[in-house]
């Protein structure tokens, strides 16, 4: 399953994004938002979200 971005609890930094190997992490209004289809599983966006607001799903 893919990674998940909690939209609440995400600042719109744009970090995970930024550091995506597959680019499949987007802005979205006033958050960002994962791409199940285009996500790998890899794990990178979890680990330097500075909110904590990314989980496995
Ligand atoms: S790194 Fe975390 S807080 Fe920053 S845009 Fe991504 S999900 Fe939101
Ligand atoms: S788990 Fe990896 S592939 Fe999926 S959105 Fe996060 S950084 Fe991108």
């Amino acid at each position: 399953m893919a990674y998940k971005i909690d939209k609440d609890a995400c600042t719109n930094c744009g970090a995970c994004a930024a550091e995506c190997p597959v680019q499949a992490i987007h802005e979205k209004g006033e958050y960002h938002q994962i791409d199940p289809d285009t996500c790998i599983d890899c794990g990178t966006c979890e680990s330097l979200c500075p909110a904590e607001a990314i989980s496995a799903n």
